[in-house]
């Protein structure tokens, strides 16, 4: 069977660097907040160009942490989009504000022009929560504008986007996770915020560690979600050093589903090649009605295939509970989650791997 994901070949690669990480960290006697973290901070702010980096235990708490740093007040609208993670969404409910769910555009991204009609009609909203949805990256400049004219606070969820360019420039914080199937993923959970702002950075290390600034001083409540020594430096060592072939593998398998798969019933999305995404998913997209069919096919040529996501978030019951905002109608978000399929796209595909996927999607009948 071919994997969406296939950590056994990444152990391959990476486990004589994290056994000798471990063996570092255990002899050190030091495991929470140490220097490892420390260095790892210091490593991922050098390779995504920013100057401040706060590792912390996994991706929705950089975005909730991401939030309180901005000063999201309790009940305050957040833009954001329902095709996602449902840890997008809850990071907002968990930071005290409601989400304000707007479409997705023609490649699953918060559509930034109908954010832009609702901006205009509602002067009052401040904070904008866009995803770099698939690795696709979304229109910086436009992102830029909106943020500039009205004046926002934009958390960027780059989860799904680490190594791509720019990301995570516009926003005053970049959160991200290194949850294992991400494209920097740790073997085990963990995130980060990224930042140029030196005091959102010092206010986030006091909140992932309960809110203390000195020992045992808490001028705010914090969480306890702190980035572990074993991680860091399994991802400074290991990990972080693979990411650029990694990226480039992505995108190397990436041409060729784009130039190899030709089927009608298939519909390839192509973002702009000057955007460079990093493709953590190879999203295609069916008829609604055969996408349990096509899934079977390639279930039965040996190919496991994923749906990013089967049922928007507004549509969860977990939802029900809670105060949101639907923006008029959520037609591309709809046709997203009733066609949307992942093919495999992961670093360690064989070239045979790649066409034998190829191969199936073209001898697929609709
Ligand atoms: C994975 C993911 C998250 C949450 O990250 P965790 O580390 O699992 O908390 C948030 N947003 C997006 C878009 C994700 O893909």
């Amino acid at each position: 069977m071919i994997a969406l994901n296939d950590f056994g070949r990444q152990w391959q690669v990476v486990a004589p660097r994290v056994l000798e990480a471990v063996a570092r960290v255990g002899k050190s006697g030091r495991y929470i907040l140490g220097a490892e973290v420390e260095r790892f901070e210091a490593a991922i702010a050098k390779r995504f160009d920013v100057t401040h980096a706060v590792g912390v235990g996994n991706g929705m708490d950089a975005l909730e942490i991401a939030l309180r740093c901005l000063d999201l007040r309790l009940g305050e609208k957040v833009l954001t989009t329902p095709l996602s993670a449902f840890a997008t969404t809850l990071a907002i409910i968990r930071a005290g504000g409601v989400p304000v769910f707007v479409d997705v555009d023609d490649f699953g991204a918060l559509d930034l022009e109908k954010c832009r009609r609702l901006l205009e009609r509602d002067r009052s909203i401040r904070f904008l929560l866009p995803v770099h949805l698939y690795g696709f990256v979304l229109d910086l400049e436009k992102l830029l504008q909106l943020k500039n004219e009205f004046d926002l606070r934009v958390v960027e969820d780059c989860a799904q986007a680490i190594g791509a360019r720019a990301v995570g420039t516009v926003g005053q914080v970049n959160a991200t996770s290194f949850y294992p199937t991400k494209n920097l993923g740790a073997l085990g959970d963990g995130g980060a915020l990224l930042t140029n702002d030196a005091d959102i950075s010092r206010r986030a290390s006091a909140l992932r560690n309960y809110g203390q600034t000195s020992q045992y001083v808490h001028e705010t409540l914090g969480l306890n979600s702190r980035l572990d020594e074993m991680h860091a430096a399994i991802m400074t060592d290991a990990l972080l050093p693979e990411l650029d072939a990694w990226t480039k593998a992505r995108r190397e398998i990436a041409s060729k589903y784009l130039a190899g798969i030709s089927n009608s019933a298939i519909c390839l999305l192509r973002p702009p090649t000057e955007t460079k995404p990093v493709w953590h998913l190879f999203p295609i997209l069916v008829a609604a009605h055969k996408r349990d069919h096509f899934r079977e096919h390639l279930r039965s040529c040996g190919i496991q295939t994923g749906v990013h996501y089967p049922r928007l978030i507004p549509e969860q019951s977990a939802m029900k509970s809670v105060k949101f905002e639907i923006e008029g109608a959520l037609t591309n978000s709809q046709k997203f989650s009733a066609s949307e399929v992942s093919l495999p796209i992961h670093p360690f595909l064989s070239k045979t791997e790649i066409e034998s996927i190829i191969d199936a999607c073209n001898a697929w009948q609709a």
